[in-house]
């Protein structure tokens, strides 16, 4: 299995997930994206020309070849992807604040990886897994806790109480903010973790667009403080909206607003990674709710693992690309 390597100077681990083609898509088109294990990918330009995507879409992604901390292809489990994350564990017992992001498109797999399903559990399910498994043979009284909510619209809501909201940030006097009002649980098993995921699931902010019917609108934050009485770690597992430009889908009015609210979003928070991948002393943590309330969470001995996640058909081309090379910049010191 993969493990994190040490960047000198970056806490940044960046992998790629491509997911497997749906029987549809399979049907009409092969894989554009072809996966060289264990860290690398390629653009296949004979496989786009074949499915017909046009030079203009096509163009300096043609045959392009990255390179990542790691590659998943589409016969790889959540398990191995996971293991890019077990780093963290450590981190977060230890006092220190984490976060792992599934970044992508609508449609890509960032919540079958973050959530996943009952017969292959995601990143969020593990990490409690694991983090029980952890405390129940520690010398350390440690406890934990999750709180599950999403930023939609700049407004941020409980998903596991989500008629308390829209909830205010606080700031927390040591640097940090917390959420006002919001719900934290103790699950004490695997099933009841499970259960809170499915509840706050069940309860993100759905809106129809032209691209996809369910597409997901909202980041959702999944968030583990561990205590102990000498200190206080906290991981965030962020499942992020969808990364396609609002332009893409075509909408107007409401759904315009809230595509470019979400970008906005996003744009925030690929301009503190960037700041931090290049040393900068300001980072722009105040342009967003997401990025201010990662502010305690990124950078410094804050470790971050990005999960970019992409599809494999020609039909996603762009919006893999776009992934790609946003996640590419991530890696430049
Ligand atoms: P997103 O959250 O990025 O919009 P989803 O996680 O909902 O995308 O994935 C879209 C569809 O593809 C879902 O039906 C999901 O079950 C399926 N899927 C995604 N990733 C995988 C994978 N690695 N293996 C099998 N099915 C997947
Ligand atoms: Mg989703």
């Amino acid at each position: 299995p993969a493990t994190l390597k040490a960047r000198p100077g970056n806490n940044i681990t960046v992998a790629v997930r491509v997911r497997p083609p749906t029987r549809r898509e399979s049907a009409a088109y092969g894989s554009v994206v072809k996966v060289h294990p264990p860290d690398s990918l390629v653009f296949d330009g004979v496989e786009a020309d074949r499915a017909g995507v046009p030079a203009h879409v096509r163009g300096a992604a043609r045959n392009k070849a990255y390179t990542f901390d790691a590659v998943f292809g589409d016969n790889t489990g959540t398990a191995e992807v996971f293991a890019m994350t077990l780093p963290l564990l450590d981190d977060v017992l230890a006092g220190v604040n984490a976060c792992v992001f599934a970044y992508g498109a609508t449609g890509a797999g960032k919540t079958y990886t973050m959530a996943g399903t009952p017969s292959e559990p995601g990143v969020m399910v593990r990490m409690v897994e694991h983090l029980l498994q952890r405390m129940a043979v520690a010398d350390e009284a440690y406890e934990l806790s999750i709180s599950y909510l999403e930023i939609y619209n700049e407004k941020i809501f409980d998903l596991l109480v989500p008629s308390s909201g829209p909830l205010p940030l606080r700031a927390d006097g040591k640097g940090g903010v917390t959420v006002a009002g919001m719900s934290s649980h103790n699950p004490r098993t695997i099933d009841q973790v499970m259960q809170l995921l499915d509840h706050g699931n069940a309860n993100r902010t759905q809106a129809p667009t032209d691209v996809n019917a369910t597409s997901s609108r909202s980041h959702a934050l999944f968030e583990i403080t561990v205590t102990s009485p000498r200190h206080v770690g906290k991981m965030t597992l962020i499942d992020l909206a969808g990364s396609e430009r609002a332009s893409k889908t075509n909408n107007r009015g409401v759904r315009l607003r809230e595509g470019a609210k979400i970008n906005r979003s996003l744009l925030a928070l690929g301009g503190c990674i960037r700041a931090l991948c290049d040393g900068s002393s300001h980072v722009p943590f105040r342009n967003s709710k997401l990025t201010r309330m990662l502010a305690d969470s990124l950078g410094g001995s804050s470790r971050t693992v990005v999960l970019a996640c992409v599809a494999p058909t020609a039909s996603s081309y762009e919006d893999t690309f776009n992934t790609l090379h946003y996640c590419e910049r991530m890696k430049k010191v």
